[in-house]
């Protein structure tokens, strides 16, 4: 009997186990399916781009069809995972009425879904009414952390004349952290281009005691900041918003008005996650650091923003994770021993950091070795939007 996985998520993590899976295992030793609630693939770094009109909403460097960069031996079912029973080792799936590539459902609007092995790869969510005064939609505040958020900064951004933009994190952790910084660097050239710079002030606000996380990156950030008069407050944990009278305030109780405001929401795991009592306080799974297994729930492997990992919620996260899952699995379903370097995962991460001004940094460290970027140049800029454009080719399919 071919061993039954179920893959929750089809962002890069999931599509990669399933893609790496199909292409190793044999139909008579696996039956493979990736559930995914939207059955498109976002490719969320291009979002940063969004606002400054670098790209097009419906580019397809934005997104595409879950279904055309799967192995054709993946099942691919578009529906909602409502509930996660690890106990009996099976799920209930809840169908969008009018959604196509449903498998086996016979017209139900739900099914269960018994499974030998999960891959839990279901991301993170974006709570913004974890903040007081805030919700989605409501008042005037912006992100990019969506396609609909990034096209709506866009209209804003392209109606600003001038005044103090303020640009600050809902709450730690959230996804890619070097994304707020990014942000910050390409509106201060946009602004600059725009003969705007001179009328504007931009006030950066990080939760942690530096403008990121790491020390070392911090380090090569922070005069970029201050060469480009980008002001920064740190210490500023953001308690609410007051989106009548144009103010943040933050924990510490300070106060910041702003003329127009982008803010990271605050993130959580996904509501299955925290429904069927598998996550922690804020709905991420507690995982294994090395074998990727979640805690408490045997045959049950975790990866990318759904973890509770101390690594940066990041796709190049996700992507390494996920050879490490897709490892595993084809090992334990074989009876073989899972072979060293190949089935522990070290932390690695790998990633760009754009500074504006046509340049970009590198950032590469794991668990042990906290990175050492090097000087902002043009050609981390171009290594970036090459990978951009490549990502579609090589990434989902798990060639690299
Ligand atoms: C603006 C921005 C810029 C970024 N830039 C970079 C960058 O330069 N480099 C980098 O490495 N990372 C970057 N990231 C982060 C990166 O995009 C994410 O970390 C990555 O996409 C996470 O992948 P994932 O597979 O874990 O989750 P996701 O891609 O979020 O996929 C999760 C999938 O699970 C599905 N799902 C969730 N719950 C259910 C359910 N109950 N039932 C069915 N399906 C479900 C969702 O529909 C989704 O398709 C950026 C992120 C943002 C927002």
């Amino acid at each position: 009997m071919p061993q039954r996985i179920i893959i929750i998520g089809g962002g890069v993590g999931g599509t990669i186990v399933a893609n790496v899976l199909a292409r190793t295992l044999h139909p008579y030793e696996a039956d493979i399916t990736l559930i995914d609630s939207s059955g498109d693939h976002a490719y969320m770094p291009g979002w940063l781009y969004l606002p400054f009109n670098h790209v097009a909403a419906d580019s397809d460097q934005i997104i595409r069809r879950e279904r055309d960069l799967l192995n054709h031996q993946v099942h691919l079912v578009i529906g909602e995972v409502s509930k996660i029973d690890s106990s009996n080792r099976e799920l209930l799936v809840t169908y969008s009425p009018g959604r196509d590539a449903i498998a086996g459902t016979g017209g139900a609007s739900e099914a269960i879904y018994p499974y030998d092995y999960l891959v839990l790869a279901t991301g993170a969510r974006l709570v913004p009414s974890d903040l007081s005064g805030l919700s989605e939609g409501n008042g005037d505040w912006h992100h990019f952390y969506s396609a609909e958020g990034a096209i709506r900064l866009r209209h804003a951004l392209h109606e600003f004349a001038g005044g103090r933009i303020v640009v600050a994190v809902g709450g730690i952790p959230y996804r890619c952290p070097p994304a707020p910084l990014e942000f910050t660097f390409l509106l201060d050239e946009w602004l600059r281009q725009r003969g705007l710079r001179e009328r504007s002030e931009i006030h950066y606000l990080y939760p942690l005691p530096r403008v990121f996380p790491i020390e070392t990156v911090a380090e090569v950030v922070t005069p970029l900041l201050e060469e480009r008069n980008v002001k920064y407050t740190i210490f500023f944990n953001t308690e609410a918003v007051d989106t009548e009278r144009n103010i943040i305030s933050s924990l510490e109780g300070e106060e910041m008005p702003y003329d127009l405001l982008v803010l990271v929401p605050p993130h959580r795991g996904a509501k299955v996650v925290e429904e069927s009592g598998l996550g922690d306080e804020q709905g991420w799974l507690p995982t294994d650091r090395a074998t990727l297994e979640v805690k408490g729930a045997p045959h049950v492997y975790a990866l990318g923003d759904a973890t509770d990992l101390p690594v940066s919620k990041s796709g190049s996260a996700a992507h390494f994770e996920a050879k490490v899952v897709a490892h595993r699995l084809i090992a334990d379903i074989r009876g073989e021993a899972p072979r060293n370097g190949e089935a522990t995962y070290d932390g690695e991460v790998m990633c760009f950091l754009e500074t504006g001004q046509n340049k970009a940094t590198q950032l590469v460290f794991n668990y042990e070795h906290p990175p050492r970027p090097p000087r902002p140049s043009r050609y981390y800029h171009m290594e970036k939007h090459l990978f951009n454009r490549a990502y579609w080719h090589i990434v989902p399919q798990g060639l690299v």
